[in-house]
């Protein structure tokens, strides 16, 4: 995004909120350089940052890979479609608020094992224990005790 001002590549986001139809994103931006403020009308798919993946490298944000990763983990689970679709809808409103470029893939790991947590354990269990590659049982307790905290705030 560059400044409208003096052309600098880098801003950063100061204020970030979904427009009422909510497929639009309303930024209030600032520029690094010279300061100046100014605000951006970007739509849904435009503002999905990018993911960072453990060896560094960046790819666009996947929401079929999401699907799949979220299906699988669902397999043969009474657990409907529409309520995959709405985890999915929840995680990227997440990405998307938190209004950076980039986002480190285990923060979509994390959001996915939240959405599941509340869908379905067996499906939360086998997603959690294939992603995270626990050690030890006390270890992958301990994440679930964790994430059981998050939630509850
Ligand atoms: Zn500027």
């Amino acid at each position: 995004m560059h400044c409208p001002f003096c052309g600098a590549i880098d801003t950063k986001v100061i204020d970030s909120r979904l427009v009422t139809e909510g497929n639009n994103v309303r930024r209030r931006r600032e520029c690094i350089t010279c300061e100046e403020r100014f605000t951006t009308y970007e739509s849904a798919e435009l503002v999905m940052p990018r993911i960072i993946k453990t060896d560094g490298i960046r790819e666009p944000f996947n929401e079929d890979k999401l699907m799949m990763g979220l299906t699988k983990a669902l397999e043969k689970r009474p657990v409907s479609i529409e309520k995959v679709e709405e985890a999915i809808t929840r995680i990227k409103a997440n990405l998307r608020s938190s209004g950076e470029r980039e986002i480190q893939s285990r923060a979509v790991g994390e959001q996915v094992m939240i959405e599941l947590r509340d869908l379905d354990e067996v499906a939360f269990v086998r997603f959690a224990s294939v992603y995270r590659s626990f050690k030890d049982l006390d270890e992958f307790r301990a994440e679930i005790d964790r994430l059981s905290e998050d939630n509850s705030k």
